[in-house]
């Protein structure tokens, strides 16, 4: 369902991913692990095309596409070849693409309900009621029913994660990325938006890519990690194998240090 095809990424003379490839299947719960700095963010945030993929030097080369379901997300076909998408593609490509943020991201204008029911709306052009009716069975289902009319800012920081959850949800992704989720969040907060997650991973098919320092959650809930560092995949496997009996000196040390 996503293909990375010798993806570069750089932001100046810093080269984040350098011809990274790697296929995720439909149904896939991916991990990605790796130190600080060695592009896991920018690997969602391409997919999500806040970011765009750096061509490669020689114009002719093969690759540098990232393709989802079967087609490239990050190009467009024109005249037979590939070319870099523009925006009008890119909106239309990520359609199927959900995120939810480290920083929750709600619109704090907005009461809970209408957080969950816009982008329904305008981009998907449902009715307000099939959007209303869609965004109050997902906010039951990560428990905030009696928070519908409240404002973001009266909520707490776990209860509004769960909107950003449940606003994800609201637009049927068939590709969820998780990019740090629990991170800004106070310790007793964390499990309750881990536990959403579990329910949405154990109740659907959705393809998931997770960006974590929850290792707990990393084992449960997927079933294949990736390490990364700088740029590249140093191994990959089975949850158990990679945080059990990873193979590589650096894979040991980033557990190590983390678990
Ligand atoms: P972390 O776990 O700290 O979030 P990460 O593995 O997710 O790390 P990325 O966020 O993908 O790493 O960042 C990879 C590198 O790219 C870092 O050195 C970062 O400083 C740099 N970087 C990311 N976004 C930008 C940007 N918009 N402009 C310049 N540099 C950036």
């Amino acid at each position: 369902i996503i293909r990375f095809d010798r993806v570069d990424k750089s932001f100046g003379d810093l080269k984040v991913l350098d011809g990274l490839s790697f296929d995720v299947d439909p149904g896939e719960r991916v991990t990605l692990i790796g130190p600080s700095g060695s592009g896991k963010t920018t690997i969602l945030r391409l997919l999500m095309t806040l970011e765009h993929v750096t061509p490669p030097k020689d114009p002719a080369a093969d690759g540098g596409v990232i393709w989802v379901e079967g087609k490239p997300l990050s190009h467009m076909e024109k005249g037979g070849k590939l070319v870099v998408a523009n925006e009008r593609h890119l909106r239309q490509a990520r359609k199927k693409i959900g995120m939810v943020f480290q920083s929750f991201n709600l619109f704090p204008n907005m009461r809970v309900l209408r957080n969950v029911t816009e982008a329904q709306v305008h981009t998907l052009g449902r009715s307000k009621d099939e959007a209303e009716a869609k965004a109050r069975d997902l906010l039951e289902l990560v428990g905030l029913s009696s928070k519908v009319d409240n404002y973001p800012s009266q909520l707490s920081g776990g209860q509004q994660q769960r909107v950003a959850i449940a606003r994800a949800l609201a637009m049927d992704p068939d590709i969820l990325l998780l990019d740090e989720v629990t991170s800004a969040l106070d310790p007793e907060l964390v499990a309750d938006v881990l536990g959403v997650l579990r329910d949405v991973a154990d109740t659907t098919s959705i393809t998931m890519l997770i960006v974590t320092h929850e290792m707990g959650f990393a084992r449960d809930v997927s079933n294949r990690v990736m390490m990364f560092d700088r740029g590249q995949i140093v191994e990959e496997g089975a949850p158990d194998e990679i945080f059990s009996d990873p193979r590589e000196a650096r894979t040991q040390d980033f557990l190590r240090a983390v678990l």
